[in-house]
């Protein structure tokens, strides 16, 4: 089965709104397929349609190591409880997370691949997941729940989320590739993903003392 490419911020896809899903045929089938190994070879917790290019409502999520990749049609959340800050990331951002607000728990519903009508209670990364995933099928991005005082940050770097003292400083100009801290970029130098994130305003440079 072939391993679809993942869109990456800022692809215009990721900002649509899927439609849903009328019929489940051997092309939707072919689909979650599809999907489904890509999303295993990526190693992440959901992949929603828009990040593989088809606007159609549907995610594949596997939240635990005893879950299976599951298939998610149209999915919807019908009740929401509690919230909490969670530390979050996207294959259409590698190698960034953020801290974003989550519920605590949720209820969900949706049609499972035989067009089944299912209704969930969900709660921990499942619950966290299906918020992620379902907003992706609404155009919405994680880095869009970012609290205030928060930036996005580079995997595996000290992030001080929770010292509302640590110098921030957002870089816009796209020219001026030495300015960076060689010491946070040295891994995959300034590609086109820092760029669009330094434009959007999101990115965050922990300087050193
Ligand atoms: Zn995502």
């Amino acid at each position: 089965m072939p391993i679809l490419p993942i869109l990456t911020f800022p692809n215009s896809l990721l900002r649509k709104k899927a439609k849903p899903v009328k019929i489940i045929d051997d092309d939707l089938k072919d689909l979650i397929s599809n999907m489904t190994d890509t999303l295993k070879h990526a190693q992440g917790v959901g992949l929603a349609a828009n990040q593989v290019g088809v606007l159609k409502r549907l995610c594949i999520i596997k939240a635990s190591p005893e879950d299976n990749y599951n298939a998610y049609i149209n999915p919807e959340i019908i009740k929401k409880t509690g919230t909490r800050f969670v530390n979050e990331g996207c294959l259409s951002f590698p190698e960034y997370n953020g801290i974003v607000k989550r519920s605590v728990s949720i209820t969900a519903r949706y049609l499972d691949e035989t067009g089944g009508k299912i209704k969930i209670a969900a709660e921990e990364l499942l619950s966290q997941a299906l918020e992620h995933e379902i907003d992706h099928l609404n155009g919405i991005l994680f880095i869009d729940h970012l609290k205030e005082h928060e930036k996005l940050h580079k995997n595996g770097i000290e992030d001080g989320h929770h010292n509302h003292d640590v110098k921030i400083s957002v870089k816009v100009e796209n020219n001026n590739k030495e300015k960076f801290d060689s010491k946070l970029y040295t891994k995959i130098g300034i590609d086109d993903l820092n760029l669009a994130l330094e434009k959007a305003d999101i990115l965050k440079e922990v300087k050193g003392k």
